[in-house]
């Protein structure tokens, strides 16, 4: 048979258009309309967050159908996959949004309606499942943050028990819609040619599902010589408060968090709660604005101030908000807006920061350079990376001192400090980040794990990464999994929290010593106008560049805990001379 050019072909349907022109013709027309769905659904799920009633809920499920059914629709699909086939006579920045095109499609891809469907509909009623869950503790009704409350304070053992066997209630009813989504998820993500959902999530980072298990197993290799350390001291110190004999693993019930996968409360961190007396949430909120104008960054538009919500509900006023603290790109222009509760105290200090970071991003790469459908990170991580460096450059005393919020005579006990940085955000959470969560998911998604194995796997790699059990046999009959907010609503994703912990310190140190010349542990960044060209360069891109070459490009070295251990080598020369003597670890 005679090859005819692929050209040719195109030539005799449509008018002959160079292959770079016919592909802008169609971008265009996707980036327009991808815009105008996203404001359209934006708006209507801040209203359905900021006034919660079924009728919004209704009115964002409809804008996100409407959004979706653009997305999938299988003409968008073809076009991108014909001019795909000539990548090599694109331009990289075109290919890029062609991608990702088929990223966004591959969600609901309506070549295949009653698939994306009932996808749709198993979401939809997981969700109401989960969101309506009735936890019961002592025969009475419980919430779960009143759950929380009770394992943040309560030193009764017998109590805590009773509690965190409370807070897994939820798993058996979740599970029938787990085992449905398993096969409805991977349904979706084989239409376009993905082996399996978790393949299907990966694909953002431009990995398989061996790479990125391998690249999470590399974080906990590095990190686990200090992990080992911090566990041993923690169940040391918790055998104490508790009076009990010292355990190989941490039972999970002497842990704060109902997951393990942060261990608040152990360690009293310096309290500043009582610098943040006298101030207002509006103080709080134009801090964390001028840390960014300080670094050279524009204001904030004028709509930001207007059209957020920010603040507590006042008394009287009955609308229900979600209290989840949140930033948000409405229009992928200049609309940005936060939902929050501000009120003084550190917490949303740093909560605020965390926000603006999300903002910033989103201001950085909105400009003519970057289509629409590449104003996103550079991969997800790279989003939360950058508003959790926020977070952590405004924690540290030197900066709160520059700020106003500490006295300039402070002296902070910089080991409590570290000891906490490391307990409650970092450390023992990439072991259940990378280990727990990824592995699990990466077994039920792309390994097909039967459902009457799943809560026998769970807690096989909670004991074997975490180094944490539970406080009895947890049998068949529970889906211990199911009770973590994220395996129901927001599958194959959390190995992105994960990568944003060790990227942040990549940042940190990167500014720290380059720039700021300062010990990564005790840095100031405030009106640094050389970070603020630094964190520009890097957000400014979008997603028009491969992540991997962005990283290389800001800091020189590829994705890697390096960072992260140096900067708890303090910490970690401290916990070596607590733990003298003692049994470091849990052995096999
Ligand atoms: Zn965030």
């Amino acid at each position: 048979m005679l090859a005819i050019p692929v050209a040719a072909v195109l030539a005799s349907a449509a008018p002959a258009l160079p292959i770079q022109e016919r592909a802008d013709r169609f971008l265009e027309l996707v980036n327009a309309a991808y815009q105008g769905l996203c404001r359209v659904e934006g708006e209507a799920q801040w209203l359905a967050s900021t006034d919660v009633t079924p009728a919004h809920d209704a009115a964002s499920e409809t804008a996100s159908k409407a959004k979706a059914a653009f997305n999938g629709n299988p003409a968008v699909i073809r076009e991108a996959k014909a001019l795909l086939e000539q990548k090599a006579q694109l331009k990289p920045v075109t290919v890029r949004q062609l991608q990702r095109v088929l990223l966004n499609a591959a969600e609901g891809p309506m070549t295949n309606p009653k698939l994306v469907a009932a996808r749709i509909a198993a979401e939809t009623q997981q969700a109401s499942t989960l969101n309506a869950f009735e936890f019961k503790y002592k025969g009475q009704p419980i919430t779960a943050n009143r759950i929380d409350d009770l394992l943040n304070t309560s030193k009764d053992l017998a109590e805590r028990l009773a509690v965190w066997e409370a807070s897994k209630q939820s798993g058996p009813a979740l599970k029938p819609g787990l085992v449905k989504l398993q096969g409805l998820r991977n349904g979706v993500a084989r239409e376009l040619g993905h082996a399996d959902y978790f393949a299907l999530q990966v694909a953002s980072y431009g990995m398989t599902t061996e790479e990125m298990v391998k690249l999470q197993d590399d974080f906990m290799r590095e990190l686990r010589p200090l992990y080992l350390q911090l566990h041993t001291w923690a169940k040391h110190e918790l055998a104490k408060r508790y009076g009990q004999p010292v355990p190989k693993r941490i039972p999970a019930h002497w842990l704060n968090n109902r997951w393990s996968q942060e261990w608040p409360g152990i360690v009293e961190a310096a309290k500043l709660d009582d610098f943040f007396k006298g101030r207002s949430a509006e103080w709080v909120v134009k801090a964390a604005e001028q840390f960014y104008t300080g670094l050279g960054f524009p204001r904030l538009p004028e709509s930001f101030w207007k059209v957020s919500d920010l603040y507590p509900l006042k008394p009287g006023e009955t609308r229900k908000k979600n209290t989840h603290a949140s930033c948000w790109h409405v229009d992928l222009e200049t609309d940005i807006r936060s939902l929050m509760s501000v009120e003084p105290n550190p917490w949303w200090f740093f909560t605020a920061h965390h926000e603006l970071g999300h903002g910033y991003y989103d201001i950085s790469y909105t400009r003519p350079e970057v289509p629409h459908l590449l104003r996103i990170g550079a991969n997800p991580a790279f989003h939360e990376a950058m508003a959790e460096l926020t977070s952590l450059a405004s924690s540290q005393a030197p900066y709160l001192q520059a700020s106003g919020v500490l006295p300039a005579d402070f002296k902070a006990d910089e080991t409590a400090f570290l000891l906490n940085e490391a307990l409650t955000q970092t450390v023992p959470f990439i072991f259940w980040a990378s280990g727990v969560m990824t592995h699990w998911e990466a077994d039920v998604y792309a390994r097909n794990l039967s459902p009457e194995q799943w809560n026998a796997r769970w807690w096989q790699y909670v004991r074997e990464f975490q180094g944490v059990e539970p406080p009895a046999p947890r049998g068949g009959e529970f889906c211990d999994p199911a009770t973590k907010t994220h395996i129901n609503d927001n599958p194959c994703y959390y190995y992105s929290y994960a990568i944003a912990t060790v990227l942040k310190y990549q940042f940190h140190e990167h500014i720290a010593r380059r720039i700021l010349h300062q010990p990564p542990q005790r840095c100031n960044y405030a009106n640094s106008k050389e970070i603020g060209a630094f964190l520009r360069r890097i957000m400014e891109k979008g997603g028009t560049e491969d992540w991997r070459q962005v990283l290389r490009e800001a800091t020189g070295e590829d994705l890697s805990t390096r960072a992260m251990v140096e900067y708890f080598k303090p910490l970690m020369a401290w916990l070596q001379e607590q733990n003298k003597g003692r049994q470091i670890g849990w052995g096999e």
